[in-house]
């Protein structure tokens, strides 16, 4: 008789994954602004860039706009974790808007970063895609002497005025590896470049992919939960695929997942982005239990501990309301 095995159907389940401590503080921002001043609270650009976390506070009273030429003249606006240009601030004072900034801050110390080198009159290579509001942000800080390079091939078509006063910055969400492959071809052609004083790519986005790197090898597919227009949690699909994973996608809920990405599967790897809530995990998870899915073990690589406290100028108000 034939004895058959039916190899064990199971999770490996990411840890660290999901809320950074920027995005902790910039959601309890718009949380505490609610509660203290009242709905409605207009949010320039979405707070985090999760659909849920928005759907969510949209019902609570938050209201999203682009620009603040859309907040009504003296209310109250909550700008993003992602960052704003100087002029920004100044077109809330122009309408006499009361602002509470949200940027994390480990934006803020790149800002600081690029009005240093700027002051200091270096042209600044800011690594990063195009487009994205953080990038948007760190840019207007010094138009000037700021150009962005958006990947290695990006590399190719910078020029400087002086190859020996340069210096990169970086987005905060970029993978890893692609950023130092990025500042190696930048290197050939400029080789004095200097480095940013520490890591721009922040502790989160840098943790969520070491662990993926580590559990990639070992899933059949690999599940990040997170949306599209999350620069970290596009790039952990990206690092999962580089470091073995045979297949890996990318949903904002379970019901996303499509049955045939699990046909076959024996391991499941799971990771959410740094804006992600862990109630869509667990409900990933459930999904997942649901299909065979029982055994999951938390693959842990660092103990995450950071918290930031809220922005200075909603504190002063709560404490003055209390
Ligand atoms: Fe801050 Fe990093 Fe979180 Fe962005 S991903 S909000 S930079 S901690």
């Amino acid at each position: 008789d034939w004895l058959v095995i039916e190899e064990r159907k199971r999770v490996l389940l990411a840890n660290p994954r999901g809320y950074c401590a920027g995005v902790d503080r910039a959601v309890l921002t718009v949380e505490e602004a609610l509660k203290l001043y009242g709905a409605p609270i207009y949010v320039r650009k979405q707070i985090v860039h999760n659909k849920h976390v928005v759907a969510t506070l949209e019902r609570r009273g938050a209201i999203f706009v682009e620009e603040n030429d859309e907040v009504p003249e003296g209310a109250t606006v909550i700008f993003s974790a992602h960052g704003v240009a100087p002029e920004v601030h100044d077109q809330a004072k122009a309408r006499r808007l009361k602002a509470i900034d949200a940027t994390c801050p480990l934006v803020t110390k790149v800002h600081q970063e690029a009005k240093r080198f700027a002051a200091d009159d270096y042209d600044i290579l800011l690594i990063g895609h195009e487009g994205h509001e953080e990038v948007v942000g760190t840019a207007g800080e010094a138009p000037a002497h700021i150009q962005l390079v958006d990947g290695p091939e990006g590399a190719d078509k910078v020029t400087v005025r002086d190859p020996a006063k340069v210096v990169w910055l970086s987005q905060t969400t970029l993978s890893v590896d692609e950023t130092l492959e990025t500042v190696d071809r930048l290197k050939q052609r400029l080789p004095l470049l200097q480095s940013p004083p520490s890591d721009d790519i922040c502790y989160a986005t840098q943790n969520r992919q070491q662990v993926v790197k580590q559990i990639a090898p070992d899933c059949d597919v690999l599940l990040v939960v997170g949306s599209r227009n999350s620069s970290n949690s596009v790039r952990l699909v990206e690092v999962a695929l580089d470091a073995g994973a045979r297949a890996s996608y990318l949903v904002d809920y379970a019901n996303e997942i499509d049955d045939a990405w699990l046909a076959g599967a024996t391991t499941v790897g799971v990771t959410s982005g740094a804006s992600v809530p862990e109630d869509l995990v667990s409900e990933l998870l459930d999904h997942l239990v649901e299909r065979g899915f029982e055994d999951v073990s938390e693959v842990t690589t660092v103990d995450e501990r950071l918290a930031f406290s809220l922005p200075q100028e909603l504190k002063r108000d709560m404490k003055a309301a209390a």
